[in-house]
């Protein structure tokens, strides 16, 4: 019997599923897969995709499907990929969608269920321009809605937590304009699969973690459930 858990949050830039992905990985033991880390991390490492990815993120585009489908699918064909985790950021489109399901269905990872946080655009670019985030654990903070213990350096590495580039008030904006253009069919495609689930997530963190988690209960995910 397939006892594993894979799910997929989606999402307006800032909606919170780096936040939420960073929870389900501590308390439920999936691993968090961030897209969006893989690639800075490239770009960090002067990799050929974080060369290519590079200009896309500053502008606040998507990074060609190509380059992140095939950046995925390496990430997945590793002997040691997990069989546990929450997707956060990609499958990005309709088409990345398709993709993945390719490769899902080969590898037997199919998303299980698919989590639209929602939250309204005025409360994003808020979120967002205060967000900072640690260079070494890309844990995510927020100056004033999710501090840390210290001023400005990270509880789990004592580094000094950095501003990203695309968090730009500019740049925010932009990006969401690709969100409300590109991502938000992919909530149809989820819809017609039957697997999208929406929750509020315009609430504290620990109301957003709550909902998630009775979400999965409700869908009989529970018993993966191991926090
Ligand atoms: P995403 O991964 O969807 O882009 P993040 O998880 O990085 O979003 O969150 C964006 C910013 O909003 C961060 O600064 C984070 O600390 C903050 N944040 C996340 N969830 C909440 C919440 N429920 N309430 C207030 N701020 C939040
Ligand atoms: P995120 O960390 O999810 O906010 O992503 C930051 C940036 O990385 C995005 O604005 C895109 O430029 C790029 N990115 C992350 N995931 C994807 C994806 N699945 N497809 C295309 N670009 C992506």
């Amino acid at each position: 019997m397939d006892d594993s858990m894979r799910i997929l949050l989606i999402g307006p830039p800032g909606s919170g599923k780096g936040t939420q992905a960073q929870l389900l990985e501590e308390r439920l033991g999936l691993t968090h897969i961030g897209t969006g880390d893989l690639l800075r991390e490239a770009v960090r490492n002067e990799t050929p995709t974080g060369k290519l990815a590079k200009p896309f993120i500053e502008r606040g585009e998507l990074v060609p499907d190509d380059v992140v489908n095939k950046m995925v699918e390496e990430y997945f064909r590793r002997p040691d990929a997990p069989r546990d985790f929450v997707l956060d950021g990609y499958p990005r489109n309709r088409s990345q969608a398709i993709a993945y399901d390719g490769l899902a269905n080969e590898l037997g990872i199919d998303i299980q269920a698919v989590v639209q946080l929602q939250v309204p655009d005025d409360v994003i670019v808020e979120r967002l321009a205060g967000r900072r985030i640690c260079p070494v654990c890309k844990a995510v903070y927020h100056v004033s809605a999710n501090p840390p213990r210290h001023d400005m350096v990270c509880d789990v590495e004592g580094a000094a937590l950095v501003q990203r580039e695309d968090d730009k008030e500019e740049t925010i904006r932009h990006r969401l304009q690709v969100y409300h253009e590109r991502t938000e069919a992919l909530a149809d495609y989820y819809r017609t699969q039957g697997k999208l689930h929406d929750v509020t997530a315009d609430a504290p963190r620990e109301s957003v973690y709550r909902a998630i988690v009775a979400l999965l209960e409700q869908l009989g995910l529970e018993k993966e459930v191991r926090g």
